[in-house]
């Protein structure tokens, strides 16, 4: 049970997944931002826990660890986001599954199944999987209401980001 006397960290959206592991921010928390989203935004994180992040977390079977979900406008400048990311709405979370292996295997690992499995998403992205920062980028929906399921890998080339297709 969770005995945190903060009310909001203690909304369960599925199983796994805390509202206040979806919205909490080192960054925000460092330059003392405020990160808390609004009813849209809420509605999206649920809706997107539901239908991807559980999912993802079943398949996977071991817990994620979420570096962001849900980021303010504020929040989203700070750390040089794009205006339009799937994080400003709460569409987005970037994680690692520590406990599963690195990310390339988690990132082979899952969209196979989701694939397999008929789960809709609108972006997996593979990021940086040669640095020991890797994490994985995980959007529901495009903010736009799409789901393209693009599966994509962010490599640096000439110290730009680049995004070729596919795992890598
Ligand atoms: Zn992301």
């Amino acid at each position: 049970m969770n005995t945190n006397s903060n009310q909001k960290d203690s909304i369960q959206l599925t199983k796994n997944f805390t509202l206040s592991e979806l919205t909490r921010s080192s960054t925000a928390d460092r330059l003392g931002l405020i990160n808390t989203p609004d009813e849209r935004a809420v509605a999206n994180l649920r809706l997107s826990a539901r239908g991807l992040w559980q999912p993802a977390r079943d398949i996977l079977g071991v817990p994620m660890q979420v570096s962001s979900g849900y980021r303010s406008q504020t929040l989203n400048r700070a750390i040089g986001g794009s205006p339009t990311s799937a994080h400003r709405y709460g569409l987005a979370i970037d994680f690692t599954a520590k406990a599963f292996g690195n990310t390339r295997k988690v990132a082979r690992y899952l969209v196979a199944e989701l694939k397999a499995r008929g789960i809709k998403f609108d972006q997996l992205i593979l990021e940086f999987p040669d640095s020991p920062n890797s994490w994985i980028h995980l959007g529901y929906k495009h903010p736009n209401g799409q789901q393209r399921g693009q599966v994509l890998t962010a490599i640096k080339r000439g110290g730009r980001t680049v995004y070729v297709s596919g795992l890598r």
